[in-house]
């Protein structure tokens, strides 16, 4: 039976990328070797890593004075890499989930940081406007999308201090103005490719002024200088990066990545406003396009794990909701398809039908 992924991450990648790089871990370019037995400097791999970084600029149309890296240790160990390289004294952090708070409880063990804006009063179901953000910050934090809550802010903001963002669940999928940032990170298994490497995107004028000396693994002048090959980078997970990137080009780069996560949003979203099973998790303005939540209406509560069922005998993957939320989430990343979307209102709606 066909399935649609609609897990949070690791996730649903382009079946395209998934064959291309299957290919190469049978045999490198002809090479009789494995993608997984060669050595990341193979003449042949630098072209890989070149690409990838080339991609990643040209799709996000970076200016010039931003270096692009590939690390390890996922979007988890930017929480902390990020303060040790750029918190002086005191950084401001907008409290907007768990991957939020998780990075503000990293950066306390570097300086003082103040929780600019939060909105854990209602259980993160909306993202804090109009607050002030003190100008004496060294930099400001933000996650641009909320992966567990299904909030989301796609527009960049704007900030009086530098601005940083984890961008790890909705990178690729709009354009970014990219000068309004100083760092941008993103885990890359949810939007980008396979789980085991991170990508970070950082403003070079604003290295190597940390206050403290760093370990030369968590610098990031260190893999700047090196262009990402320190030492060993992952390698499969940066090929997939890079076919990833090539097929997002193909089909007409961030700006239609953008449409198309608008069409698919629109159409989860209409079916929970209508179904009278189902209701949204999140204020609508701040619903996100890549992970769409929802739960059984009161009087429905009791369905709650029929609807799962159901849904999984037709092919539904991953649509358990997180359980700080319970319910259900839908994700929809770039390889989402209309008919993933299609399938899964046809469920809601055939299930309704019997109740
Ligand atoms: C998944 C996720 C993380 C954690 O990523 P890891 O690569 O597992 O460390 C951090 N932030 C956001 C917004 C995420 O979605």
């Amino acid at each position: 039976m066909k399935k649609y992924n609609f897990n949070a991450g690791p996730s649903m990648l382009p079946r395209e990328v998934i064959e291309n790089t299957a290919k190469q871990i049978l045999d490198f370019n002809g090479s009789g070797l494995s993608l997984m037995e060669i050595s990341h400097r193979a003449k042949d791999f630098q072209p890989v890593v070149d690409e990838a970084e080339a991609l990643i600029k040209e799709l996000l149309d970076i200016p010039q004075g931003y270096s692009v890296i590939f690390l390890g240790g996922g979007a988890s160990l930017q929480f902390m890499q990020i303060p040790a390289n750029f918190l002086m004294k005191k950084a401001g952090y907008v409290n907007t989930g768990t991957w939020a708070k998780k990075a503000q409880k990293e950066a306390k063990l570097f300086g003082e940081v103040v929780e600019v804006a939060s909105s854990a009063d209602k259980n993160y179901t909306y993202v804090p406007k109009n607050y002030t953000i003190p100008a004496d910050l060294d930099y400001l934090h933000f996650t641009t999308n909320n992966t567990i809550y299904g909030t989301e802010t796609r527009k960049d903001i704007d900030a009086p201090v530098p601005l940083i963002a984890d961008m790890s669940s909705d990178i690729m999928s709009r354009p970014v103005d990219v000068s309004k940032y100083t760092a941008i990170y993103a885990g890359a298994q949810k939007n980008m490719s396979m789980a085991g490497v991170t990508v970070v995107i950082v403003k070079d004028d604003m290295l190597g002024k940390a206050p403290r000396e760093l370990a030369t693994m968590l610098d990031y002048r260190t893999h700047v200088e090196k262009g990402s090959m320190f030492n060993t980078p992952p390698v499969v997970p940066i090929y997939s990066l890079m076919e990833t990137m090539r097929w997002v080009k193909a089909h007409g780069g961030v700006k239609e990545m953008d449409r198309l996560a608008q069409e698919r949003a629109k159409i989860v979203y209409d079916e929970i406003d209508r179904n009278k099973l189902f209701r949204g998790t999140v204020v609508a303005e701040d619903r996100s396009l890549m992970n769409i939540c929802f739960v059984m209406n009161d009087e429905y509560a009791e369905l709650e794990k029929p609807f799962f069922d159901f849904a999984t005998e037709r092919g539904m993957v991953g649509i358990k909701g997180h359980r700080s939320v319970g319910g259900f989430r839908a994700s929809c990343y770039n390889a989402q398809t209309i008919e993933g979307v299609n399938a899964l209102v046809k469920a809601m709606q055939d299930f309704e039908a019997q109740h």
